[in-house]
């Protein structure tokens, strides 16, 4: 008998299906994308559960006929490229007619759609790849498609959904990327009835506020300056934050011919011009939009990857860098800078560069700030707790002195001497805070951050002394990586190796995981990793120092007591005891209030 056979076509989507849609984020993406490639000017997305049970996207584009109505659910069907040719010169979002077979593959589908010159519309209902209903009907000029209950048919896809949360989250950071390309198109996002954005059509600028802008993501765009370079390879234009308008956590963002594009190597660019302009853990939000030959960056194949290559990396690493300097020097009135006098930084090799480096001269400490004496005075450095040294304290001016997490931290006679905690009464409140008194009041103490800081400091010098204790894993895991992850895995592999991990790169894409450090033992490994590489990514960390820093903040977080564990006294004291043994138990390492005084003023004024 003959054993090979074709696979249905709904098996075959479905299988496609599986690259295309991972989430409700994707298929969210296909479809927008799929919008302003019919030319709308107005998109809606309406959302529930986070995408599970509905994902709706109404345009006023050009439509469809009947015939492309049903033509567009097969694979491979797009109005889009005829020739493999086409793909190198891609304007358009969507290019491989794959992404609406997908989707019916996994969903129930249902679309309405008429073209201006159509009198009628025409209805289309698919569940997973059946059509179940073709009508024509009345409906506005242009698409309306409602995906339903997504994934019903692939219930392993339904289980590795994370929270409505997280799908949430994934969905928006999916939007941003569109919205932010087209200013001048209008959107919406509901999401269970509820408006989340509303997005006039504007300039980009405008976009950026509607979305981001002070105080919804601490975006100011008061704060911007213009960046604009037109050179023969190249045009690069957007925003970047004047330096003190820097924030903790900020938004960056490359586009690249009207796509989001992830760019750490140009990130890089950025972050140099910056260089000695920042207080340190502070990042500028940056807006910067590239416009460039197609021929010039490598197509992105694989509708889900968000890295592009570049033809010559390293040329516009300088581009880049030069033109956000000269922006920022613009706007200080500081002189130009003088490429070729103030001695000379490397620009680093791309990450798979073969071009040689060329040198560009740079002052890496120039600052336009202090050439004008100006200081950061709303910037709180990591350093904090000296510089509040030497400060009244509240009983020798007789103020009683109320903190929140701004405020600078106890004075050295308020704090809970180790010997002390041995043997006070102690209570916990809420399955949430340690209560302790002390000499001036009752201390409240966060019971996770005070745990994580106690690993925080164990963990740093496990890492200094390559101490970690490992505990071998019964069944090795595999992590996947995408290739700039991989980049950055390899780079802290042997700080990883120093604290615990057993890792063996497996393939160009992938590791092995054989053990874990003995705290870890409970916990699944690659999640685990993932949370460092995610933090390392995030914070920008590039030297080794920093990247340390990460790990042992990432670990220490994921492996301190959780809020709501109920705590015996043992293990109360326990914790308390190692925190107040810290040099500094304020506050955690990246500036959290771990401890807070409720003075005895303060309770007996309640009475
Ligand atoms: P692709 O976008 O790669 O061509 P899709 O599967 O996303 O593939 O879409 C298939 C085709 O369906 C598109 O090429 C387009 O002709 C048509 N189409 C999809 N969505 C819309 C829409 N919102 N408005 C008009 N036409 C659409
Ligand atoms: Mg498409």
């Amino acid at each position: 008998m003959d054993i090979i056979h074709l696979l249905p076509d709904s098996v075959a989507n479905q299988i496609a299906a599986g690259e295309v849609i991972q989430r409700p984020a994707s298929c969210l993406k296909e479809l927008v994308e799929n919008s302003l490639d019919a030319g709308a000017t107005r998109v809606q997305v309406i959302v529930r559960d986070a995408g599970r049970t509905l994902l709706q996207v109404i345009d006023n584009g050009i439509g469809m006929s009947e015939m492309d109505a049903r033509l567009a659910f097969e694979r491979h069907a797009t109005s889009k490229i005829r020739e493999a040719q086409d793909l190198f010169s891609l304007r358009t979002m969507g290019f491989r007619g794959e992404a609406l077979a997908s989707i019916c593959a996994v969903a129930q589908v249902e679309m309405t759609t008429r073209r201006a010159e159509d009198e009628t519309g025409t209805l289309i209902e698919i569940h997973g790849s059946d059509v179940v209903r073709q009508e024509v009907c009345a409906c506005p000029v242009g698409t309306n498609i409602k995906v339903s209950n997504l994934f019903f048919n692939v219930p392993v896809r339904r289980k590795f959904l994370k929270t409505d949360q997280t799908e949430l989250r994934n969905l928006l950071t999916e939007f941003y990327h569109i919205v932010l390309v087209y200013p001048k198109v209008a959107f919406t996002f509901v999401h269970n009835d509820e408006i989340l954005l509303e997005l006039p059509a504007g300039t980009e600028k405008q976009r950026i506020e509607a979305v981001f802008g002070n105080p919804k993501r601490n975006v100011y765009t008061s704060a911007f300056v213009d960046v604009s370079t037109e050179t023969e390879m190249v045009s690069i234009h957007g925003f970047v934050v004047k330096p003190e308008s820097a924030t903790r956590k900020a938004e960056q963002y490359f586009f690249v011919n009207g796509r989001y594009m992830r760019h750490p190597y140009f990130q890089k660019a950025v972050m140099t011009a910056y260089s000695g302009m920042l207080a340190s853990d502070y990042q500028p939000s940056f807006f910067l939009y590239f416009e460039i030959a197609p021929e010039a960056i490598d197509v992105n194949i694989h509708p889900t990857k968000t890295e592009i290559k570049f033809a010559d990396e390293q040329a516009i690493f300088q581009i880049l860098m030069a033109s956000v300097r000269e922006a920022l020097g613009k706007f200080t009135l500081a002189p130009q800078i003088d490429f070729d006098t103030n001695g000379s930084i490397d620009i680093p090799q791309p990450p798979t560069g073969e071009v040689t480096a060329p040198r560009v001269t740079v002052d890496p400490t120039y600052n336009p700030f202090h050439t004008r004496g100006a200081i950061y005075p709303d910037r709180a450095p990591r350093n904090w707790e000296s510089l509040y040294e030497g400060l009244p304290t509240s009983r020798n001016t007789g103020t009683p002195e109320y903190r929140d997490a701004g405020m600078p931290d106890l004075p050295v006679d308020e704090q809970l001497r180790p010997e002390e905690v041995e043997s006070c009464p102690l209570w916990q409140y809420g399955n949430k805070y340690i209560l302790v008194p002390s000499a001036n009041g009752l201390m409240l103490i966060n019971q996770h951050r005070a745990h994580a800081a106690v690993l925080y400091a164990r963990y740093v010098d496990q890492l200094v002394h390559s101490q970690g204790a490992m505990q071998q894993l019964l069944f090795p895991e595999v992590l996947s990586l995408s290739p700039d992850d991989m980049v950055l895995l390899t780079q802290i592999a042997p700080d990883l190796r120093a604290i615990g991990f057993d890792l063996e790169q497996l393939s160009p894409d992938s590791y092995s995981v054989q053990g874990v450090p003995s705290q870890l033992v409970n916990q699944s490994p690659l999640p685990v990793l993932q949370h460092i590489l995610d933090q390392v990514r995030e914070r920008g960390a590039d030297t080794q120092r920093e990247w340390r820093e990460q790990i042992a903040l990432s670990l220490a977080e994921q492996s301190a007591i959780p809020y709501g564990k109920p705590l015996t006294e043992e293990e109360m004291r326990d914790i308390v005891s190692k925190l107040v043994r810290l040099p500094q138990y304020r506050r955690t390492a990246d500036g959290k209030v771990i401890v807070s005084l409720l003075t005895d003023e303060e309770i007996n004024k309640r009475f």
